[in-house]
């Protein structure tokens, strides 16, 4: 077991065989050591990549500056540069913790734990995930990283169960509004704005100032401001980084014209199915 946030320089630099958003970063020294790697992982959901599973597991591998990088870019291409290192050089299998699950718009760490008595492993992580999203009343094909990674030939998004049957143990998650993936870069840019996130500070009273979010924010857009978050809305990029930081709950997000997202979604996908 190696704990990646406490490695004494203990990194080594890699490259992605797919450039798709991080072209190198620094993995676990101890990584090029081993020949199985299991990604152990809890079942949640993510206000940014929809779900945060076995194969998003695997951007915990790497380097904390480079997962700020990897926020300042296309997140969900950067976690598939990420998986495609592992797929390509290790042996990985998974195992999803999912005894109690997390529920919501603003997982990962704010939302609500659902009881579901269920482990979920598997040799092919994006199969692993797939069961894990189709669990939680979701598509697999429309968690864009997941798509994306069946695209890259990376897995397949098709699984078996055994031991149970799915339809006893499906949920029906909250789950956070998600950009489809798109095979143009200049649909995907104008969404990414139409539909842009942005954090705010919605808990004022639930704000201890202890300063978290601004330490971890890829582009310094939060400040303490009278020992509360300050968030500069002209700079803000919409990783959302501040609310995984938050161990308060005090922010949330908003999405730019949310009203027309569903709409939007439901026609993009009839055009151009993920
Ligand atoms: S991480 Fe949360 S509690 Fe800490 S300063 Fe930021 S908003 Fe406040
Ligand atoms: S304020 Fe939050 S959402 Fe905006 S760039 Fe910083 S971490 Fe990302």
């Amino acid at each position: 077991m190696i704990n990646f946030n406490q490695e004494p320089d203990g990194w080594i630099t890699v490259a992605s065989p797919l450039h798709l958003a991080l072209q190198r970063f620094r993995v676990a020294r101890a990584i090029l050591d081993c020949d199985l790697i299991i990604s152990a992982a809890k079942m949640k959901t993510h206000c940014d990549t929809g779900v945060t599973l076995s194969v998003k597991n695997l951007l915990g591998a790497i380097s904390p500056p480079d997962r700020q990088a990897a926020h300042r870019t296309d997140i969900h291409k950067a976690i598939v540069d990420v998986y495609s290192y592992f797929h390509k050089s290790k042996r990985v299998v998974s195992v999803v913790d999912a005894l109690y699950a997390l529920d919501g718009r603003r997982g990962p760490i704010t939302g609500t734990p659902v009881k579901m008595d269920l482990m979920v492993s598997g040799s092919d992580p994006l199969a692993v995930d797939a069961a894990c999203v189709a669990i939680m009343g979701g598509e697999a094909r429309a968690i864009p990283h997941l798509a994306l990674a069946q695209q890259h030939g990376l897995g397949r998004l098709n699984f078996a169960v055994e031991g149970k049957r799915l339809e006893d143990v499906q949920r029906n998650f909250q789950m956070p509004p998600l950009l489809p993936t798109c095979r143009s870069r200049l649909v995907s840019y104008a969404l990414s704005h139409v539909f842009k996130k942005r954090s705010y500070l919605r808990f004022a009273d639930k704000c201890n100032g202890c300063g978290a979010c601004a330490l971890n924010c890829p582009i310094g857009a939060v400040s303490l401001r009278n020992g509360r978050a300050l968030i500069a809305d002209e700079m803000c990029i919409g990783c959302l980084v501040c609310l995984e930081s938050c161990r308060q709950g005090a922010l949330d997000y908003r999405m730019h014209n949310d009203h027309v997202f569903p709409a939007a979604r439901a026609l993009y996908r009839s055009f151009d199915r993920i």
